[in-house]
């Protein structure tokens, strides 16, 4: 059940032992680019002089402005002939930050997605179909390679065209998927269409990622399904997917801390939180030749669980990722999450498949709008039921984020659907 049973578990004296050593590599190669070089420099740090891993903290986080400001070379650590390969992240918040891979690397993330993998029961005998974006997207080719290690058969089947999807499915018998969690709601929708069933296919296993999603949305697309849903997170600075995944005990996300090292700080004062309480997910990878990055703000809010994991490994887990701090709407002073109305609406029956909040300004109010898909038999029959449904969407919205939004409901398939991330928030506030 382990994919490399000796890392997976071992000991976390050893654990720290390897990070330690790791991380002097890492900054005496980081020095070598420019920035670090600089940096280093500034700070008056000498890489061969660091004895512990808390020297590490000494080191200034690195963001995502950072890596925009030096773009496209300034954080490369090797000559430009040792890089085989470019990437980029998908750009949600802003000018996309580009990444470069030695053969090494590309070697090291491909290890690292076949070890996620292999964990939740993904074997040479499965037939993969990559439902992502390829190309500078690290969702296709990453998880590509990792599961062509393994030996699966892959079928890089990329984004979008849904029916094509389906059809490949069925033709393939496909049994283990890679999809985003907003479009696996939206392809089931494109199943019943076609008057299928999604359940009726040999999938038993779908990694799901890339966006924030709650429990109760992988809950609804496990039943809509009958597969199991595994959460994948990562992010293209730090290779892309790979960086934590779930096990099969689906309670947290298992850190890879032989290559990454995870604090978590308050985001305002950058000071650590106590272990169990939430703050920004900060990472330092350890065996990145191209790219070193150290202490990248990830911008992600998540805690550390608490405690061993019945599954054995001895890397220590995340919570599923709340959403960035970016994400976060203020609205009458009150600090709102997009996946705060999206575990309600999930809860409630009669709710679709999508969402979409609008926010306006009218003088010095702010207004919440929320349009909701629902069920189709809501439209066929008694405006009655329609009202009711209506109703106890803004009851349970509001006992959760505390203002009152207006909620429009509106038929299936009629909010625009992404094939990439899903846009949930659109913000119509001037400042
Ligand atoms: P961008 O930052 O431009 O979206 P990436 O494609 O590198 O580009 O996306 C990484 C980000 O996607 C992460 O920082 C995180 O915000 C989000 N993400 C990835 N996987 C997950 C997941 N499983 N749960 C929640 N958010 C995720
Ligand atoms: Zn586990």
């Amino acid at each position: 059940m382990y994919w490399e049973k000796d890392i997976e578990t071992i000991s976390r004296d050893n654990l720290a032992v390897l990070q330690l050593e790791n991380l002097r590599h890492t900054l005496a190669w980081a020095a070598k680019s420019f920035y670090y070089g600089e940096l280093f420099k500034k700070i008056g740090l000498a890489p061969e002089n660091v004895r512990s891993r808390a020297d590490l903290t000494k080191i200034p986080p690195t963001t995502k402005d950072d890596l925009r400001a030096h773009w496209p070379y300034g954080f490369v650590a090797v000559p430009r002939d040792e890089l085989v390969r470019m990437h980029s992240s998908s750009g949600t918040t802003g000018r996309a930050t580009v990444i470069f891979h030695t053969a090494g690397d590309l070697s090291e993330w491909t290890n690292l997605l076949a070890r996620c993998m292999y964990m939740s029961g993904m074997r040479k005998s499965d037939v993969f179909q990559n439902m992502m974006t390829y190309g500078l997207f690290t969702g296709g080719l990453g998880f590509h390679y990792g599961a062509e290690r393994i030996g699966a058969l892959v079928i890089p089947a990329g984004a979008g065209n849904s029916k094509r999807q389906i059809q490949l499915l069925k033709d393939f018998e496909t049994t283990v998927i890679h999809i985003i969690p907003s479009y696996a709601l939206h392809l089931s929708t494109v199943f019943e269409e076609l008057r299928m069933d999604p359940k009726d296919t040999k999938i038993r296993i779908a990694y799901v990622g890339a966006e924030p999603h709650s429990e109760k949305m992988r809950q609804k697309i496990e039943a809509l399904y009958g597969f199991k849903a595994y959460n994948s997170y990562g992010l293209s600075e730090m290779n892309g997917p790979g960086v934590a995944f779930e096990c099969p005990v689906q309670n947290g996300l298992h850190i890879w801390e032989d290559n990454f090292i995870a604090e978590i700080l308050d985001p305002a004062t950058l000071q650590p939180v106590p272990d169990g309480e939430e703050g920004e997910l900060v990472l330092t990878t350890l065996r990145r030749e191209g790219m070193p990055i150290l202490r990248y703000r990830t911008k992600d809010l998540t805690r550390i669980i608490p405690g061993d994991c019945p599954c054995g490994r001895t890397h220590r887990r995340i919570e599923r990722i709340k959403g960035r701090t970016d994400d976060m709407m203020i609205l009458k002073g009150v600090n709102i999450f997009p996946i705060q109305i999206e575990k309600k609406l999930m809860e409630i029956p009669g709710v679709g498949k999508n969402f979409l909040i609008i926010l306006d300004r009218e003088g010095f109010n702010d207004h919440m709008t929320v349009k909701v898909e629902v069920e189709r038999q809501f439209f066929d029959g008694d405006l009655k039921h329609l009202e009711q449904l209506r109703k106890r969407i803004v009851e349970e919205l509001k006992s959760d984020i505390l203002i009152t939004p207006k909620v429009d409901l509106v038929t299936p398939e009629s909010l625009p659907q992404s094939e990439g991330k899903a846009k949930r928030v659109i913000d119509n506030r001037k400042d």
